[in-house]
């Protein structure tokens, strides 16, 4: 079953006019896993930027006001997202994790959590969890994303680590029990140990009904989550695609050797 599909997606830099993506394709089915590799300033970032556009079906993103969606179409499930309801919208599972987590002072973790997983329920039409039942629905997540549950009474992401942020986030992920997520960079600032913990986070979460893209720089992280497909975007479209083996090309080659050009 067909979960994403982009279609000759562009984008612009609203100010300057200048293109950024120049028709990205890309069809994700349920329980794959892909990653986008591409070299700085490829585009990567303003692909999942321009998704989100689509999802949230505004011209432009509140918080990135700088980019346009200028064509192409996003489906989620075989629909439209231009088309869908917001209603149906908000059901579909999404789940976003930017290169940079925000923090939200005086909310802490454990209320965030409990208000997103039962904002979640209600719009699905299921009861609502008090904080205790929410404790039993969080523990076995905690335990899976190995952290510790006194980051609960902590500020979302205050003061957190680069390594905590990024395992905060993919606790979110799974309270969400989203259908995608798209992870622009979560090894971005990574120790090893702390990548490790974070791809073992990501992969106890994986099952054949969810998808996951993959957006790094590095093929270091391909080395912990193993994806199905690895594509490579260049200038703003994806110019190559193929298998781990693909990541691996990279690895030893570097990005112009493997280049479209
Ligand atoms: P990546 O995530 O692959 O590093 P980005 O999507 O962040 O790439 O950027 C793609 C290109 O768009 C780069 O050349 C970048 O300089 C340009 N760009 C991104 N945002 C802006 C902006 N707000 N204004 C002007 N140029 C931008
Ligand atoms: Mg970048
Ligand atoms: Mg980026």
């Amino acid at each position: 079953r067909v979960l994403l599909e982009v279609k000759n997606l562009t984008a612009i830099v609203a100010e300057s006019r200048q293109e950024i993506l120049r028709g990205v394709n890309l069809t994700i089915n349920e329980g794959e896993v892909h990653a986008i590799m591409g070299k700085n300033g490829s585009g990567k970032s303003t692909f999942s930027k321009a998704i989100i556009i689509f999802w949230v079906s505004l011209e432009v993103l509140v918080g990135h006001p700088d980019y346009e969606v200028t064509g192409g179409t996003v489906s989620f499930k075989g629909e439209d997202l231009l088309n869908m309801e917001p209603e149906t919208r908000s059901h579909a599972g999404l789940f976003m994790s930017f290169q940079t987590p925000v923090e939200i002072p005086g909310v802490s973790n454990m209320d965030f959590l409990l208000m997103a997983c039962n904002a979640r329920r209600e719009k699905r039409g299921e009861p609502t969890l008090s904080p205790i039942e929410f404790f039993g629905f969080l523990s076995p997540k905690l335990a899976a994303v190995n952290m510790n549950p006194r980051f609960l009474d902590r500020n979302v992401n205050e003061g957190f680590s680069g390594g905590e942020k990024k395992r905060n986030e993919i606790l979110q992920l799974a309270v969400l029990e989203a259908e995608l997520a798209i992870l622009d960079e979560i090894d971005s600032g990574l120790d090893v140990d702390a990548l490790q913990d974070v791809a073992k986070a990501v992969n106890g979460l994986l099952t054949p009904h969810n998808s996951i893209l993959m957006i790094t720089h590095y093929q270091r992280l391909l080395d912990y989550i193993k994806p199905n497909y690895v594509h490579i975007m260049e200038a703003g479209a994806i110019v190559r695609t193929g298998d781990i083996s693909l990541a691996k090309q990279l690895e030893k080659e570097g990005y112009r050797a493997i280049s479209s050009a």
